[in-house]
């Protein structure tokens, strides 16, 4: 059996190494290494895909949303409400910018931001909700864009772990996550389901002023060469990246079904065990992409079972142990627990294992009878 790794890029590497390694040379042979046509033409076919207006590259996922949040004229003092079961980006570009983050609970089965929360947390400041596609499940938009409809708020969403992810709107039509809110965010982190090889990112709208706006923030708040028009900050996506993600978009609908496949071989195993929740898999649509395939544990001793599994050389993750609102530098008196009833159950139920484009049928077996042998 292949070793078993939580994602593995070399194996998704090899068969498309020559191509890669071509688009790589190209850009050290014409040294355009800022802003080159790869940059250009990455973000062309990117539009494609999404079928968005606008993308706007930058330097990785966190900038993608702080300037997103710079472009919308977001002013410190602004509520900003997003997920308190996330990875600490969103909120952190919140607090960075002196906004004011307002973390709210989670749905309890797609561990996405939870609507009636949402509805509870709205203020005559609150000015922007930022849903987060996690673990590639996408969030109740059409609900998120009503409510932002009726209080006149801006949805910013951050797409990162969910690139590729369709939406299945109320009148049947379907649209890529990203391309929904006012704004979208992603990161192209390795490991991310369209990594590049070191950081990348990108911005995505359909409105043409704040695509323009954002042209010109992350390149130094400049729309004419040498002028200063805003305060703008230097988040480039670097040409080597543009070509290794050029090479990688074709792949990215078949990337993404082998994680669905790998995840309905896993449900499989694993469905029908008293002690264990498997995530939401919807059988019509392609609604999630599985960044990650994320367990929840009843009466299981987790700590355990994560050595077991580490001790049979199976690695696995805790995707997040702590609440945001429990984080050191996040913690604030404005929160009481009482509103957090989910996401304090979740950090202490959940456990991610390996999940990647190259999981074979093996692995799967090995991997889901050795939690079962621990758990029984
Ligand atoms: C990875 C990630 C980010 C940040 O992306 P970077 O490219 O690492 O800056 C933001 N939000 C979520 C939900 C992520 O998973």
């Amino acid at each position: 059996m292949k070793k078993i790794q939580m994602v593995d890029l070399k194996g998704q590497y090899e068969p498309i190494k020559e191509q890669v390694n071509r688009s790589i040379q190209e850009v050290i042979d014409n040294t355009a290494f800022i802003n080159g046509p790869e940059v250009h033409g990455f973000q062309k076919e990117l539009e494609e895909y999404l079928g968005v207006e606008h993308v706007i590259p930058c330097a990785n996922g966190t900038d993608a949303l702080q300037i997103a949040m710079m472009g919308l004229g977001l002013k410190p003092g602004d509520e900003v409400i997003t997920a308190d079961f996330t990875f600490a980006a969103t909120v952190e570009v919140i607090a960075l910018l002196q906004l004011t983050p307002v973390l709210v609970d989670v749905n309890p089965h797609s561990f996405n931001i939870d609507v009636e929360a949402i509805k509870r947390a709205i203020t005559p400041k609150t000015k922007a909700i930022v849903p987060v596609h996690l673990f590639g499940q996408v969030a109740e938009m059409d609900a998120i864009m009503e409510i932002a409809e009726e209080h006149n708020l801006f949805v910013i969403e951050d797409n990162a772990q969910g690139i590729g992810t369709n939406y299945t709107r109320k009148d049947g039509s379907k649209i890529k996550t990203g391309a929904i809110g006012h704004v979208g965010s992603t990161s192209f982190f390795p490991s991310k389901n369209l990594g590049c090889y070191g950081d990348g990112g990108a911005i995505f709208t359909n409105d043409d002023a704040l695509a323009h706006t954002i042209r010109g923030i992350v390149n130094h708040g400049m729309y004419e060469r040498y002028h200063h028009d805003v305060v703008g900050v230097n988040s480039r996506l670097d040409s080597i990246q543009a070509a290794v993600l050029r090479a990688k978009l074709p792949h990215l609908d078949d990337y993404n079904a082998k994680r669905r496949a790998s995840a309905r071989k896993y449900s499989e195993k694993l469905n029908n065990h008293p002690k264990i929740t498997t995530p939401m898999i919807c059988e019509v649509c392609d609604c999630h992409v599985f960044h990650q395939y994320t367990l929840r544990l009843k009466d299981v001793d987790r700590d355990a079972l994560v050595k077991h599994l580490n001790a049979h050389d199976i690695p696995c993750g805790v995707y997040y142990p702590i609440p945001l609102h429990k984080q050191k530098a996040y913690a604030d008196e404005r929160y009481d627990e009482k509103d957090f009833p989910v996401t304090n159950q979740l950090v202490k139920e959940v456990i991610s294992l390996p999940m990647h484009t190259e999981l074979d049928d093996e692995q799967i077996e090995y991997i889901t009878s050795k939690i079962i042998e621990f758990i029984d």
